[in-house]
């Protein structure tokens, strides 16, 4: 029997707060996991096996192998544990009323419960720029982020491939959210949906956006696929999240980066007459 399977039979037979912990768990892990399986699911079974020969072209570095996937999806088992656990204590935080994670979507204000989600994705960017930078210190990338970069050519089942310690990192800008600011239920619920579906699609090894994408003004701001495999390649720029603003205005963006994304998304015509004219 699978442990969230025997979880949730004892959670529901064992009487006392035990049961509401672990249903609260139980719940929580389900939750979460199901929007990591179905992002990662549908992303990789498009572009990864559905239409694997027709974007051969557009693979940015390499295919991820079987190894990879094993990786990365028994790392990612571990981080939704470790997000189940974090969203346990949360929990008991609004309960006893320290967070305000609130239901009637108008409590406080139109005006907040539109900009919440927004100013989320935002904060989000800072603050996950700033602790990659440190997880690239020395010792932190020895023993922790080096995890994640064990994908050099990631699938989208890493994008919750990391070690414990980056796990907590990473999920604690929730908390410090809640810390500050009253949300609603939906926007946390379509933060943790934007973010997992960019990050399983920002780990899919093939560039599926439109050519010129990261030459435009406006698509040219956000992270794209490319963008963030050349940060799995190398280890050393592109440390953004969503918008390319920080990489720019702190002078780590990959220099090949304009170059890569043009090459990953060359028309396979094209593509097919350079390499034939370079075989010629
Ligand atoms: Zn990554
Ligand atoms: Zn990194």
């Amino acid at each position: 029997m699978t442990a969230w399977l025997h979880d949730t039979v004892t959670a529901l037979t064992s009487p006392g707060p035990w049961r509401s912990f672990r249903h609260v768990f139980v719940v929580s892990f389900l939750d979460d996991g199901k929007y990591y399986l179905l992002s990662a699911l549908v992303i990789w079974g498009v572009l990864h096996v559905l239409l694997k020969q027709r974007l051969a072209h557009r693979v940015i570095g390499g295919w991820p192998t079987r190894a990879d996937l094993r990786r990365e999806i028994t790392y990612s088992i571990s981080t939704l544990c470790v997000i189940t656990a974090l969203n346990a204590g949360i929990l008991a935080l609004v309960v006893s009323g320290i967070f305000e994670v609130y239901e009637q979507p108008l409590k406080h204000g139109l005006a907040w419960l539109l900009l919440s989600l927004p100013l989320m994705i935002l904060w989000h960017d800072f603050y996950f720029y700033w602790t990659h930078r440190l997880l690239h210190t020395r010792w932190l990338f020895r023993h922790v982020h080096g995890v994640h970069h064990r994908s050099r050519n990631p699938s989208p089942w890493a994008a919750f491939s990391f070690h414990p310690a980056e796990a907590l990192v990473n999920s604690m800008v929730v908390p410090i959210t809640l810390i500050a600011v009253p949300i609603n239920e939906y926007v946390l619920a379509a933060f943790a949906i934007h973010q997992i579906i960019r990050n399983a699609h920002g780990h899919a090894a093939v560039e599926s956006l439109p050519r010129g994408f990261a030459r435009h003004w406006l698509g040219g701001r956000f992270v794209t696929t490319t963008h963030h495999h050349l940060h799995h390649e190398t280890a050393q720029g592109n440390y953004g999240l969503w918008f390319t603003w920080m990489d720019r205005w702190f002078g780590t963006e990959r220099p090949d980066y304009f170059e890569r994304f043009d090459k990953a998304t060359t028309p396979r015509q094209q593509s097919h007459t350079s390499i034939g004219s370079k075989l010629g």
